[in-house]
């Protein structure tokens, strides 16, 4: 691993090899920016420095307030970004001065993209297990359509919100006990563990990609929580899916890891067996080795209770099938889209990536530290989302992606 000229912690997600990027809030206003250890840093005042002579890139693009028009520059400028912040911190002299440092807990971290479409996808084989076998049938738990293609949805973009945002229990219809619904704020809160992929380069309607040229049009991934409202989603999601269930919030992590940062972290993909349609067929390592975790906090004592251990490879369906099923029919995409993979769930029931397969829905009440018991999400915990790889010396991370749960309205 690099060394830097920057007191960098040896734990910390932001070492010399991540160079994530957001959009942070500096003095009023927001910048591009990334991050180092425990120091944003500002990418503008960079500019000024002259770190990116050379690379066609304008001062007012890394002074935006969505990462979108720095994205749609292309990877010719994104990549060349990163590694000359690599350069910069590594093999050049320290400079004189370090204003465009900034120490972390100093930045109001934004909403990285102004997200323009949002698909779902229901990629883990285990948790579409799980819930087939929970909903409808142990002995046909996953649909007739499932081994042959990405599930997903078109979710609610405007619902999309930065880590930290605090979440409103929702309100909504209930499956009827006896013969109208219930009506009420939400008793089965749930979070689903997720990751996003964020587009980097559009397509025109009418055209496709396909799962060779998929990499070029992903700018870099997120973690992202899927809150979810078991008792309004099981009572309104026939036929035509998630709905009201889903859309009140799901929270994205500041931070979007680049491609190129995570390439010495590909790993193979599970076999998929029956064999897949010529469309989906893709050569090489797509799935990705990410640790993945999810902490819930309880409000008392903030004791931080770690009920999940997932890690990304466990997706069935990986991302460059994902985006060539959604474009196969022609659908355009647009930069600042983003695709949420589907709960990742692994094999062991430690490694379930939701509360309604960690507590079997509710018969395996899960132990605090508190001493309390969680079926679901309570008014007050703080659910928070970590993922972290190693390879060797090389390791990142992705920060937190958290919320916490208010009372309903
Ligand atoms: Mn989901």
């Amino acid at each position: 691993m690099m060394n830097s000229w920057l007191d960098i912690p040896n734990d910390t997600d932001f070492t010399m090899h991540n160079f994530p990027f957001g959009i942070g809030e500096i003095d009023g206003n927001r910048h591009v920016v990334s991050r180092l250890g425990n120091y944003v840093i500002n990418l503008s005042a960079l500019y000024d420095l002259e770190v990116f002579n050379g690379i066609t890139v304008e001062k007012s693009t890394l002074s935006s307030a969505f990462l979108n028009s720095f994205i749609e520059q292309g990877k010719s400028i994104t990549v060349p970004v990163r590694e000359r912040l690599i350069e910069f911190f590594g093999s050049s002299p320290k400079p004189d001065s370090t204003d465009f440092l900034i120490p972390e807990d100093q930045v109001h971290m934004k909403l990285p993209i102004k997200v323009t479409d949002y698909t779902d996808f229901y990629s883990s084989r285990e948790h579409a297990t799980n819930v087939g076998t929970m909903f409808r049938d142990p002995n046909n738990a996953l649909l007739p359509n499932w081994l042959h293609m990405p599930v997903g949805y078109h979710g609610r973009a405007s619902s999309i919100v930065v880590s930290g945002t605090d979440i409103r229990r929702p309100k909504g219809q209930q499956k009827p006990v006896e013969n109208s619904p219930l009506f009420g704020s939400s008793k089965l809160l749930d979070f689903e563990l997720e990751m996003g992929f964020v587009v980097g380069k559009s397509t025109d309607l009418g055209d496709s990609v396909s799962t060779s040229e998929a990499e070029d049009h992903i700018f870099g991934l997120a973690l992202f929580n899927d809150w979810s409202a078991r008792d309004i989603q099981s009572w309104e999601y026939v036929p035509l899916g998630p709905f009201l269930g889903k859309n009140f919030a799901s929270t994205l992590s500041p931070w979007i890891v680049t491609l190129e940062a995570l390439e010495p972290f590909r790993i193979e993909s599970p076999e998929q067996d029956p064999e897949v349609l010529d469309y989906l067929k893709y050569d090489g390592k797509k799935n990705y080795d990410i640790d993945l975790f999810v902490d819930i906090i309880t409000p008392e004592h903030h004791e931080v209770n770690t009920v999940c251990s997932s890690n990304f490879q466990y997706m069935y369906w990986n991302m460059c099938q994902q985006l060539a099923h959604q474009t196969v029919n022609g659908c355009n995409i647009t930069v600042g889209d983003l695709y949420a993979s589907g709960t990742i769930s692994g094999k062991e029931p430690s490694s379930y990536g939701s509360m309604l397969e960690l507590s079997w829905r509710g018969s395996k009440p899960l132990k605090m530290k508190d001493g309390s018991q969680r079926k679901f999400i309570k008014d007050g915990d703080v659910v928070r989302l970590r993922g972290r790889c190693q390879k060797g010396d090389v390791s990142l991370g992705f920060g937190i992606c958290e919320g916490k749960v208010l009372p309903a309205k």
